[in-house]
């Protein structure tokens, strides 16, 4: 995702930055790719379920 920007003063940051160079302000991580990932196996796991539960009710 290119086009990071700082959450405090809104410097446009490299990708890797952690701090802003312009004002230090510490960037939050971004971890959306394994918060998808824990999503879809939550939603997969969920569904398994849901299946299991209908065929063995039928
Ligand atoms: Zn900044």
């Amino acid at each position: 995702m290119t086009g990071a920007r700082c959450i405090a003063c809104g410097h446009k940051l490299s990708r890797y930055t952690h701090t802003c160079p312009r004002c230090g302000t510490p960037q939050p991580h971004k971890r959306i790719g394994s918060s998808v990932a824990l999503i879809v196996l939550i939603v997969g796991l969920v569904a398994y379920l849901a299946y299991a539960l209908l065929a063995s009710a039928s």
